[in-house]
């Protein structure tokens, strides 16, 4: 059975915006994030981190580092009970340092590859997306998928409402935190009439 999705920023909406972590130390959960993510699980909605790590093209840490921030992700979100249901990320820029990373990718958000690509290998209902994020990037994500958004004011987002409006590119909500960008998916599905079992 397909489930509604909501496609999920990793820095600057799960952990605090730390420019290009390449160290688990400074990869921190936002507090909020545990009860975030747990109201998605009991509701079978499916939970998806998509992230840019070009970090790993421009050569300021490894492909290995990544992995590493997304074991400690997991970890410490199953140790306080919440489940993400699949993590994509895109390594990728064109304008690398490391050669085996350089392309014009068509996973780079604000490209639709990553969700594409979640939609034939998981259960994603099409007609119930959902993409939260902290940047316009994330927004236009969702336009160019045909999700609705929610821009939080964690990470960049206080920044990134000015050049929304300059782009005339407006989110379907804009709200304070991972949680309450939750909160308006959960009251949306529910307006559209979606069966959640709460
Ligand atoms: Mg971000
Ligand atoms: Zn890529």
């Amino acid at each position: 059975m397909k489930r509604p999705t909501v496609f999920i920023d990793r820095d600057g909406t799960i952990n605090i915006e730390a420019g290009y972590i390449n160290h688990e130390d400074n990869f921190i959960i936002y507090p909020f994030v545990y009860q975030a993510i747990r109201l998605l699980n009991k509701l079978d909605i499916l939970a998806i981190v998509v992230t840019n790590q070009a970090g790993v093209a421009k050569g300021y840490f490894p492909l290995e580092n990544v992995y590493k921030l997304h074991n400690k992700m997991v970890r410490l979100l199953e140790n306080n009970g919440a489940k993400i249901d699949g993590i994509y990320f895109c390594p990728h820029h064109k304008d690398a340092k490391i050669r085996e990373f350089k392309k014009d990718c068509g996973c780079r958000k604000p490209k639709p590859g990553m969700i594409n690509r979640a939609i034939t290998e998981l259960a994603v209902d099409t007609d119930f997306m959902y993409v939260i994020g902290d940047k316009v990037s994330d927004i236009e994500l969702g336009v160019n998928c045909k999700c609705k958004t929610a821009l939080v004011m964690t990470g960049y987002g206080k920044a990134e409402i000015e050049k929304l409006k300059s782009k005339n590119i407006t989110a379907d909500f804009i709200g304070e935190n991972l949680l309450d960008a939750v909160y308006f998916v959960i009251d949306d599905l529910k307006k559209r009439g979606y069966p959640l079992f709460l």
